[in-house]
């Protein structure tokens, strides 16, 4: 079992294992980087095949936040946690309670949300023994269902106004064709906010459920999954899976313009530079899905939805900045954005 070889491992400031043999609790917590507040991080439960894969997750997905929390213009450093374990059959109350007094013992430098596996019920189970927790709604606010789908959506939907603005020098996106890859959580409130706007959208979905609503709501041209990265297209959202950017996809691509919530959407990082050589804007993923780590910190912090909104609004700049410096260096968005992240945390790396 490896930590500092694992090819995930970026200096991180702390990787903690723990274990609590009554309710069969193993879990991993990776704090990244502190640097500019504490780290903060969904909580995943998954049923890793070995504990190198849990630790190569973790490690992984914990400088991640770092990254996006910088660029959001955050106060909080990055982190995650994940439980070895089956979310269908493992859970329990206890386990998670157990979950929250490892977190107390690491007194704040991780705070804890949720993430795939997980659930705000979860999440009040570890808030009942510490107070190291976010994205717990105090149902103070009727705007805020706990749910930070919407705010990520919004995020994604200012960064995509952006991209449109930094290429066709105006953010009206009236009759501009958008093919929304996804209609889950995010990519329905997304496609809300561009039919709000006048956008044409193109969908697809593997539920027909999801698409047909799409369709009566938003008079959406429903495509199949197999055709909705290749339709004619001012932009692609994709808002489903990650990995969707590679050779095969690129080689397709109609769209002048790739602006989603999906995380990792490049395949590998030349994908990025693929898509400069081909003219192809791409708005980096976890500069503009922002939105969601953004709300957990207000809601933790007790500020209104409106002040969440104005923070959200910070990722146009935040995106236009990364454009302007891409342009000007003849450089891959997803590079630039990673640079300018490492300037906001104040990366000290080791010279030889
Ligand atoms: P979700 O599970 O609610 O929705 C995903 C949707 O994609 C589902 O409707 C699913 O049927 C569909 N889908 C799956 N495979 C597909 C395919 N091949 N083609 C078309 N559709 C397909 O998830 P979500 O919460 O909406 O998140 C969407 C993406 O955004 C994920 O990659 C997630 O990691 C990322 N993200 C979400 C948030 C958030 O706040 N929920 C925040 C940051 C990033």
């Amino acid at each position: 079992m490896n930590v500092f070889s694992d090819i995930a491992f970026d200096d991180h400031e702390q990787v903690v294992f723990a274990s609590d043999p009554k309710t069969g609790l193993k879990t991993i917590i990776a704090v990244h980087n502190t640097n500019l507040g504490p780290s903060l991080g969904g909580c995943r439960m998954w049923p890793y095949a070995s504990e190198q894969e849990a630790i190569h997750d973790v490690l992984r997905l914990s400088r991640g936040m770092t990254y996006k929390s910088a660029l959001a213009n955050l106060p909080l450093g990055g982190g995650k946690s994940v439980i070895i374990g089956d979310p269908r059959s493992q859970k329990s109350p206890e386990l998670f309670q157990a979950m929250g007094r490892v977190i107390d013992q690491l007194g704040g430098r991780y705070i804890v949300a949720e993430d795939v596996g997980t659930s705000p019920a979860d999440m009040e189970q570890i808030a009942r023994k510490t107070q190291h927790v976010g994205g717990i709604n105090d149902g103070k606010d009727p705007a805020r269902t706990g749910d930070p789908s919407p705010f990520t959506a919004f995020g994604v939907f200012i960064g995509l106004k952006e991209a449109v603005r930094f290429k066709h020098g105006t953010n009206d996106l009236a009759d501009m064709r958008v093919a929304v890859q996804g209609l889950g959580n995010v990519g329905y409130h997304l496609c809300q906010m561009l039919h709000d706007a006048g956008a044409k959208l193109i969908v697809a979905d593997l539920n027909s459920n999801s698409v047909n609503k799409a369709v009566n709501a938003f008079g959406a041209t429903a495509v199949s999954v197999d055709e909705i990265l290749s339709v004619d297209t001012d932009i692609v959202a994709p808002c489903a899976l990650g990995g969707v950017i590679n050779d095969h996809s690129i080689e397709k691509l109609k769209a002048g313009i790739i602006a989603g919530a999906a995380n990792n959407q490049l395949e590998h990082d030349r994908h990025g530079q693929m898509l400069l050589d081909a003219g192809i804007l791409y708005a980096p993923d976890y500069v503009i899905n922002a939105g969601g780590v953004v709300e957990v910190f207000y809601c933790r912090e007790g500020k209104s939805v409106a002040e969440t909104n104005k923070h959200i609004e910070g990722i146009g700049p935040t995106v236009r900045e990364i454009f302007d410096r891409a342009k000007q260096q003849n450089l891959s968005t997803g590079f630039v954005a990673d640079r300018l992240a490492e300037e906001r945390f104040g990366l000290n790396r080791k010279t030889a």
